[in-house]
């Protein structure tokens, strides 16, 4: 019997698991993203604040890649999770830490904080999901979304339009076989 840690619990192979394991799902989209905070902020501080403020069962990413480019896996690809309402079913989610900055009046704004570990990471992480969903389009949470009130609940990537604060649509183009912007 296989056993595998998830947000602290112990998930054990069942029937139940088993028959989730078995109904594939289809995806058709990755979805970048930032997450909206500080690029020095900890995984542990953003799962914490998914349980503990947003009362989320599951977590907003399937992937999130630190500013050292450590790549932690929070959920399998078959589970759903929280990332961009309407948007979840046949999405695999991936985001990096940082997406803020301070600026010159001490203001949070939006700005593409990643490092070349992390542009480097989420590049091969992209590319081998790419392998795996070779189908999906691959885009930024605000080329789904540029709506994003209205479910009266905000992810932290949510709080800033800009996520993930790149263009990953072009990014990826070689990917996704889109032309390259004029
Ligand atoms: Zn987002």
């Amino acid at each position: 019997m296989k056993n595998f840690e998830m947000n602290g619990q112990e998930m054990r192979t069942t029937p139940h698991t088993a028959l989730i394991k078995a109904t594939k799902r289809i995806i058709t989209l990755i979805v970048l993203h930032c997450t909206a905070t500080s690029p020095d902020t900890s995984v542990e501080a953003i799962r914490n604040y998914w349980r503990n403020t947003l009362k989320w069962k599951q977590p907003g990413y399937h992937y999130i890649v630190k500013k050292n480019g450590e790549t932690v896996q929070l959920a399998p690809t078959e589970r759903i999770v929280n990332g961009v309402k309407g948007h979840n079913a046949h999405a695999i989610h991936v985001a990096y830490i940082g997406g803020t900055k301070t600026d010159g009046h001490g203001r949070q704004t939006a700005a593409d904080t990643r490092t070349q570990a992390q542009r480097a990471a989420l590049r091969s992480l992209v590319e081998r999901l790419h392998r795996s969903f070779p189908k999906a389009l691959i885009l930024g949470h605000r080329d789904l979304s540029p709506d994003l009130n209205h479910n009266g609940r905000i992810e932290p990537g949510e709080r800033i339009k800009a996520c993930p604060c790149f263009d990953a649509a072009d990014e990826y183009r070689d990917l996704n076989a889109l032309p390259k912007h004029a």
